[in-house]
């Protein structure tokens, strides 16, 4: 067999197939973030609520990710016990194994709003693409069932009908975010990542929850009780109580997100 065939299919992957990527999907304003060369524009959309302005009562919401695994007593005691509203992003995976946690939120409407975080913790972006190694969603079809899988599983389990989406990696592309907004939601971004995804050490997680001011997100784990930073994130909550913070669930504020993630 010639040689030339194979040359010639070389030369096609090679030179096609990164203008190919390119073509499809347009850049996005942000540059893309932890992806490689051939990879969509991510955006990791940025979410604020609107601040009191008042200094001595800064304005905060907090969000907890319960990505899959367990539950945290440590950060869902001080929630409890000190009466401090959150919003909490849950995965069909997790209420699976989490029905005890679930029930204690279910007993406290007051205190915890319950969002969809995905049926499968899978990325949704639209195109094939490895985000921090987990494989995306990777198609609009695939985008569109992690998100209602991911409302299903809530309504089932008793949980109200979301109105508010976070996909695993908290990273989408342009045409991802239409679809999930066509669907109805709102995509909740954030301002502090408190706990970085759930590994940094207890003071470091400490000393970036307690520094939330005035209109900050808060995005931290409640699913991860063998990992330090729930203590610090813990920690931190007692310390922003004192501080006289007004602790606002998601839906009770008006909020302010770029790439059109929520207006
Ligand atoms: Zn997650």
């Amino acid at each position: 067999m010639s040689r030339l065939p194979i040359l010639s299919l070389l030369l096609t992957i090679g030179l096609s197939g990164p203008s190919l990527a390119t073509d499809i999907r347009p850049a996005a304003s942000t540059p893309p973030t932890g992806a490689s060369a051939k990879s969509p524009a991510l955006v990791e959309p940025r979410l604020k609520v609107k601040g009191s302005g008042i200094a001595t009562r800064p304005r905060v919401a907090l969000t907890f990710d319960a990505c899959m695994g367990q539950a945290d007593p440590r950060i869902i005691s001080v929630l409890v016990n000190e009466r401090i509203p959150a919003t909490i992003f849950v995965t069909a995976r997790w209420l699976r194994k989490n029905p005890e946690t679930t029930a204690i939120f279910l007993q406290h409407p007051d205190l915890f709003e319950l969002e969809n975080h995905g049926e499968n913790h899978i990325p949704a972006v639209d195109v094939p693409v490895a985000i921090y190694g987990i494989p995306a969603a990777g198609s609009p079809d695939a985008v569109a069932r992690e998100v209602s899988g991911g409302a299903s599983a809530m309504l089932a389990s008793g949980i109200a009908a979301p109105r508010w989406f976070r996909g695993s990696t908290a990273k989408y592309d342009a045409s991802s975010i239409r679809q999930i907004r066509q669907m109805g939601y709102r995509i909740a971004g954030y301002s502090v990542n408190g706990d970085g995804g759930s590994l940094l050490g207890a003071d470091m997680a400490e000393k970036r929850v307690a520094g939330a001011k005035d209109g900050d997100v808060v995005l931290a784990h409640i699913n991860q009780p063998t990992h330090a930073a729930g203590e610090g994130v813990a920690r931190a909550l007692l310390s922003l109580k004192k501080r006289g913070t007004e602790f606002v669930k998601l839906s009770d504020a008006e909020e302010i997100g770029d790439n059109e993630t929520t207006r």
